[in-house]
């Protein structure tokens, strides 16, 4: 598709400069067969008013009409020549331009379509067990009520994973579409911390996970928001991968004009292996793959970074594999 794109761009880069150059040798032709024509009609003359005023001395070199015509020739030779080299070399400038052109947008076509197919993959796992749970039962004829009000509770559960997925998904398109759209204002990093945290202590609570917080109530500029999604992702994966009786810490600090707010966890913790593709669109580590260990689609930190984008800040992690993790934002006042 790209191939026949790029030969179509470099007919389209060809067309308008051989018009260009057409029209100019156009006006070149004209110009130059007039001066000839010019310098001939003069040399004619000249010699006419020679003749007639001095008969005897010799009559001055008159233009010969073939050479006149010749020349005409001559200089339309060249100019088809020169178009001739204009084609071939603004062919192959024009294929290379127009691949060169073509290759962000190539790159942004394979990346759609490379999401689409991972979200189609992602969403039709847990669609496939939804329906064949749902048309072994129906096939049972012998299901009792309480058999049936488990199978509704089982399928809800996947219901409610699906739509986290089809939200997260909007999120991350969302994100990436703003691209720097996103009303900013002033805002105070502890009411920021303050509302995340409330949103994770009923899973932090229910694995006795203490979140301990050192903040200071630095001013900050963004979108109050995304920046509290971006701290409930970190801290909803903070307690999703630590052990129970575990304990979160959020660390704040300031250097340089940049805040910098650390999320500790003493949890399972990174292999080094994962840790450059953690924040890839689905990506899950070993350990985590599996949805037993900890519910999930890989798309938070995909999220989390989007935020800190839009916010042109950072987001680094730290981690040491059954010790725990730090990830560390950077954002401005
Ligand atoms: P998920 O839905 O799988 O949590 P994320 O994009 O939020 O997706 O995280 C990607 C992967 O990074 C996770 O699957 C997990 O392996 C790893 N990860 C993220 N945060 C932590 C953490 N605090 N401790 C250990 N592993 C983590």
């Amino acid at each position: 598709m790209f191939e026949k794109t790029r030969l179509k761009l470099t007919g389209w880069y060809l067309l308008i400069i051989m018009l260009i150059s057409f029209s100019f040798s156009l006006v070149i032709y004209k110009v130059l067969t007039n001066e000839v024509e010019r310098f001939s009609r003069m040399q004619q003359l000249r010699t006419e008013r020679r003749l007639r005023s001095d008969f005897f001395s010799p009559p001055p070199l008159t233009a010969d009409p073939d050479l006149v015509n010749e020349t005409k020739n001559r200089i339309l030779i060249m100019l088809i020549e020169i178009n001739s080299i204009i084609l071939i070399v603004s062919g192959g400038l024009g294929y290379f331009l127009a691949g060169r052109t073509l290759k962000p947008i190539k790159e942004m076509v394979d990346e759609q379509n490379q999401f689409i197919t991972d979200a189609s993959h992602e969403l039709r796992t847990p669609l496939t067990s939804l329906r064949s749970e749902i048309e072994v039962n129906l096939r049972d004829k012998n299901l009792k009520l309480n058999e049936a009000k488990a199978l509704l509770n089982s399928n809800l559960e996947e219901v409610i994973s699906l739509q986290s997925l089809t939200n997260n998904l909007m999120d991350l398109t969302q994100y990436h579409k703003k691209n720097g759209g996103l009303a900013f204002e002033k805002l105070s990093l502890l009411t920021v911390i303050n509302e995340s945290v409330k949103k994770i202590l009923p899973l932090s609570d229910k694995k006795k996970i203490f979140i301990k917080k050192n903040v200071e109530d630095y001013s900050i500029t963004g979108n109050k928001l995304s920046l509290v999604q971006l701290f409930i992702i970190l801290l909803d994966n903070a307690v999703k991968y630590s052990r129970n009786n575990s304990e979160i810490i959020i660390n704040t600090h300031k250097t340089n004009g940049t805040i910098v707010v650390d999320v500790n966890d003493k949890g399972i913790g990174i292999d080094k292996k994962d840790l450059l593709f953690i924040f890839d669109r689905f990506y899950r580590a070993g350990s985590s793959r599996s949805k037993e260990t900890a519910a999930g689609y890989g798309l938070g930190l995909s999220i989390a970074k989007e935020i800190i984008n839009l916010h042109h800040g950072k987001i680094t992690v730290k981690s040491s594999l059954g010790k725990g993790t730090v990830f560390s934002v950077s954002l401005f006042s």
